[in-house]
C-alpha cells in the first residue's frame, strides 16, 4: 500500500497510533502543510498564526524531520491549502491511503472532507492521538459527554481510565521509505522573527520530552505542583508541557505514563495527581470541541446563553497592547506579546478583564490568544474563553476575579508589573 502520511498536531514518533497505522505500508509520504491561510485575516483575527506560534511549530517541523532521516525518512513540507495540496500529492505519487490524527475544529473538519471527496478512491483513514482517551475509551457517548468538567471526570474515574486504559504506543524505529524525493515549496514559509526577549521553549520532541523528565524526575516539580501552579510567572512553578501538547511534540499519554511512573517511584501525592486532573481538563475540552462542532465559536456557546457585550475596537487595542488603567493586565498582554506564553492565572485574569471590565465580544479575545500563543490549542482556547465568558462549561456562569485583590496575592510586591511594565505595544 502507497501511503500518505499528512502530519498536523501530533509531531512525533513516540506514541502516535496514526504514524504506527502508516508503518505498515509499502512506502510511505510523510507531509506537513503550511496554510497560507494562517497568515492573512480571518475570522475575528488579523492573522490566525503570530510570530511566536509560528517559531514554535517551525522548530518542530526541523526537529520532526530530524527525527525522521535516521529512518530514512524525510519530510515533505508544502506551503498551500490542504484540500489542494494532500490531493495532489496523492495523485503525482500514486497514493492508495491517506492517514492524518483526528482533530477537532470546524476548519479542519471541513479539510478533510473536502480531501476525501477530491480523493473517492484513496482510503482516509484518521486515528486518535491527541488526547488521553479514545472516543472507545470514553465512558460516555460523545453525544452524552457531561455539561460540566467535574462530572466528566468523576465518570472517567469511576471507569477507572487513570490505570487501564491509558497506554503509550512505543516509539516507532522503522519506516517504510518513501515514494521519491520530489522537492517541497517549503522556501515560500513566511521567514521567522527571532524574538525580542529570549525564550525558553523550544520546539520538537526531543525538547519536549526533556522538560517532562526535568519537571518530574529531575527537579520534582511534580511533587509541589498543586502549591506553585498558580504563579504568575515562574518558569517551574507548572509543567509548561503546554506548548509540546499543542504541536504533538509530546503525547498526553506520555504524560500520564510518565506520572504514573514517577509515583510508583517516589511519591504519590495531592499534587502529582493534580498534573493528571490538569491534563484531564484538556481532555474535557478536545471532546467538547468534537461534540459542539461550530457552537465552539458561537458567541452565545452551545446552551445559547446571551450575555451582553460588544467590540469596540479602541478597547481591544488597549487591551492587546496592554495599555488598560489594570497595571497587572497589561503586565501579562505585554508578556504575552513579547514571548508567546503566559501562566494560567495570568490568562484567567486577562480574560476576565476583557470580559467584565471591558464588556468586549469573548470571540476577538479568543482570537488574539490564538495569534499568541505559541500553546494555541483550538479546544483549549475557545473551551477556557467560553467558559470564562460565561456561556461555556461552567455552571457557576460568569467567573469575574477582583484584579486589586488578585495583584495583592499573587503579585505582592509589584515584581511582575514591574517585569512587564514598559514594553506596551499595539495591537
Ligand atoms: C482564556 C484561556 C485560554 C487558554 N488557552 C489555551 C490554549 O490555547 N492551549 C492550551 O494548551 N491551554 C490553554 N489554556 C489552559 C492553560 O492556561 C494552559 O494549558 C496552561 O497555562 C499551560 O501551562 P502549563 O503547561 O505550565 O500548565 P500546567 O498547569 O502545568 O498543566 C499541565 C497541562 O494540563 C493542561 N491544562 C492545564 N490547565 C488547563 C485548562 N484550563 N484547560 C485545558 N488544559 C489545561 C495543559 O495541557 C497543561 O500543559 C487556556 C486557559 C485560559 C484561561
Amino acid at each position: 500500500m502507497q501511503t500518505l502520511y499528512w502530519f498536523t498536531r501530533d509531531l512525533r514518533l513516540h506514541d502516535n497510533a496514526a504514524l504506527l497505522a502508516a508503518s505498515r505500508s509499502g512506502t510511505l509520504l510523510c507531509v506537513y502543510v503550511v496554510d497560507p491561510r494562517w497568515f492573512t485575516p480571518f475570522r475575528w483575527s488579523r492573522r490566525p498564526m503570530g510570530e511566536h506560534r509560528w517559531r514554535f511549530l517551525w522548530q518542530s517541523l526541523m526537529a520532526l524531520e530530524r527525527n525522521l532521516r535516521p529512518l530514512g525518512q524525510r519530510l515533505h513540507i508544502a506551503f498551500g491549502a490542504p484540500e489542494q495540496v494532500i490531493p495532489e500529492l496523492a495523485a503525482s505519487h500514486g497514493i492508495e491511503q491517506v492517514i492524518r490524527s483526528r482533530q477537532p475544529g470546524t476548519e479542519e473538519a471541513d479539510q478533510w472532507a473536502s480531501i476525501q471527496a477530491a480523493l473517492p478512491d484513496v482510503l482516509c483513514r484518521e486515528f486518535e492521538t491527541l488526547g488521553l482517551l479514545t472516543e472507545g475509551t470514553l465512558p460516555m457517548a460523545l453525544a452524552d459527554l457531561p455539561a460540566t468538567f467535574s462530572r466528566f471526570r468523576k465518570q472517567v474515574e469511576a471507569a477507572g481510565a487513570q490505570h487501564s486504559d491509558i497506554l503509550r504506543i512505543r516509539t516507532l524505529s522503522a519506516l517504510p521509505p518513501p515514494p521519491g524525493f520530489a522537492r517541497d515549496n517549503r522556501g515560500d514559509c513566511p521567514p521567522i522573527v527571532e524574538p525580542q526577549h529570549a525564550t525558553p521553549f523550544t520546539g520538537g520532541e526531543s525538547a519536549g520530552l526533556d522538560r517532562l523528565q526535568h519537571f518530574t524526575f529531575g527537579i520534582h516539580g511534580i511533587e509541589r505542583y498543586k502549591e506553585t501552579r498558580n504563579a504568575l510567572d515562574d518558569w517551574d512553578a507548572s509543567s509548561k508541557f503546554s506548548p509540546w501538547l499543542a504541536n504533538g511534540c509530546v503525547s498526553a499519554r506520555e504524560v500520564a505514563e510518565t506520572i504514573r511512573e514517577y509515583e510508583q517511584v517516589h511519591t504519590r501525592n495531592e499534587s502529582t495527581y493534580w498534573l493528571w486532573f490538569e491534563l484531564l481538563w484538556r481532555d474535557y475540552f478536545h471532546w467538547y470541541a468534537l461534540k459542539h462542532g461550530a457552537d465552539l465559536f458561537h458567541r452565545d456557546g452551545p446552551q445559547r446563553q446571551h450575555r451582553p457585550s460588544e467590540f469596540d475596537a479602541e478597547r481591544f487595542a488597549d487591551w492587546c497592547g496592554g495599555n488598560t488603567v489594570y497595571p497587572l493586565v497589561n503586565a501579562a498582554m505585554n508578556q504575552l506579546r513579547e514571548t508567546g506564553y503566559i501562566s494560567n492565572r495570568a490568562r484567567q485574569l486577562v480574560a476576565s478583564c476583557y470580559v467584565n471590565e471591558l464588556g468586549l465580544d469573548w470571540r476577538y479575545g479568543a482570537a488574539w490568544f490564538e495569534q499568541q500563543l505559541i500553546d494555541y490549542d483550538v479546544a483549549s482556547n475557545y473551551g477556557n474563553w467560553q467558559y470564562l465568558a460565561g456561556v461555556g462549561a461552567d455552571p457557576r456562569g460568569l467567573r469575574r476575579f477582583n484584579l486589586d485583590k488578585q495583584a495583592a496575592q499573587y503579585d505582592p510586591d509589584g515584581e511582575y508589573v514591574a517585569c512587564w511594565a514598559n514594553t506596551a505595544g499595539d495591537a
